[in-house]
C-alpha cells in the first residue's frame, strides 16, 4: 500500500537577513495508512518545522514529500493542520468557525454542514453552534479546532502540541476523545508533544528528534497491549514506564551530544 505520507530526504534551511540555520536535515519519514506517529525532541528541533512541510505550508530547501505517492506542491485538503492555540476568529459563531475549511475550499453544501453539525454534537458541543469562542473554555475551543480540522475530512491530521495550553484534566479526556475519533475514522496521525508519556499513550511510533540541525536519533514501536487501549489507561499497561525510561534515556544522551 502507498504511504499516506513519505519525506525523502528532507532539508530545511531557514535564512533570515542575518544568516542561514539548517533546521532539518536528511529526513527520511514513512507513515501507512492508519498509523499515528509522535515527533518528540527538544524545543528547536524542527518539530513545527517538519508539519510546516507535510502540511504544503513550506516548501522545504532539499528533498521532496509525497501524499498519497503524489509529490506535494502546496497545501492540500487531504491534509489537515490542528495547531497549539486554537486560533479561532472570535467574531464567528461556533459553527461557523468549525466550517471554515469547507468555505475556504467552497465545499460548503447542506449536507457538509450536517457533519459538521454532526461532529460538534460528537465532540460533545450539541447547542453551542450558534454562540462565539470566548463563551467557551480553552477545552471546548480544542474540540472546535478539532472538528474544523476533520470536517473537510482529511486523511492526515498534524497535530502540533494541541494539548499544552489546556489543564492536566481536560489534556487527558481530549487525548482519548482524538484517539477514539481518529481510529473509529482510521485517519492517519502525526502529533508533536513535548510530553513523553502523551506519545507513548497516544502512538503507534515514538521519533525521537535531536537538534542542531534537526534529525531522527531513534524509533520506538509502541508495544501492542499499550496501542489497543484509550490514552487515559495506555499509562496502567505493563511495559509503558520502561518504555518512557527507555526514551527519556535515549533523550538524555541525545542532549549529552550537542
Ligand atoms: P520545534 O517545533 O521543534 O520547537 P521549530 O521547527 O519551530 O522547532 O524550529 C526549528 C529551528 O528553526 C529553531 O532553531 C528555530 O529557531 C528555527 N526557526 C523556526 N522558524 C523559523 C523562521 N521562520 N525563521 C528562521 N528560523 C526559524
Ligand atoms: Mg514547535
Amino acid at each position: 500500500m502507498v504511504p499516506v505520507v513519505e519525506l525523502n530526504d528532507v532539508a530545511h534551511v531557514y535564512i533570515t537577513d542575518r544568516e542561514a540555520s539548517l533546521a532539518v536535515d536528511r529526513l527520511q519519514l514513512t507513515v501507512s495508512a492508519g498509523e499515528f506517529v509522535s515527533l518528540v525532541g527538544p524545543s528547536g528541533c524542527g518539530k513545527t518545522t517538519i508539519l510546516s512541510i507535510i502540511a504544503g505550508l513550506l516548501t522545504p530547501s532539499h528533498g521532496e514529500v509525497l501524499v498519497k505517492g503524489l509529490k506535494l506542491e502546496g497545501p492540500t485538503p487531504e491534509v489537515g493542520y490542528m495547531l497549539q492555540q486554537d486560533y479561532l476568529f472570535p467574531w464567528r459563531t461556533i459553527l461557523n468557525n468549525a466550517l471554515l475549511g469547507l468555505e475556504l475550499t467552497g465545499r460548503i453544501t447542506p449536507e457538509s454542514t450536517a457533519i459538521t453539525s454532526g461532529l460538534l454534537e460528537e465532540m460533545g458541543l450539541q447547542g453551542k453552534e450558534n454562540i462565539y469562542p470566548h463563551q467557551l473554555s480553552g477545552g471546548m475551543r480544542q474540540r472546535v479546532a478539532l472538528v474544523r480540522t476533520l470536517a473537510t475530512d482529511p486523511g492526515l491530521l498534524l497535530l502540533d502540541e494541541p494539548f499544552s495550553a489546556l489543564d492536566y484534566q481536560t489534556k487527558l479526556q481530549l487525548e482519548d476523545l482524538i484517539s477514539r475519533t481518529l481510529r473509529e475514522r482510521n485517519k492517519t496521525a502525526v502529533l508533536v508533544t513535548h510530553d513523553l508519556s502523551e506519545a507513548i499513550a497516544m502512538s503507534d511510533r515514538i521519533i525521537l528528534l535531536g537538534s542542531n540541525p534537526g534529525r531522527i536519533r531513534r524509533m520506538f514501536d509502541v508495544p501492542r497491549n499499550i496501542r489497543e487501549v484509550l490514552p487515559f489507561h495506555a499509562r496502567d499497561q505493563e511495559g509503558f514506564q520502561d518504555l518512557f525510561h527507555e526514551i527519556w534515556s535515549a533523550m538524555e544522551k541525545t542532549s549529552d551530544q550537542e
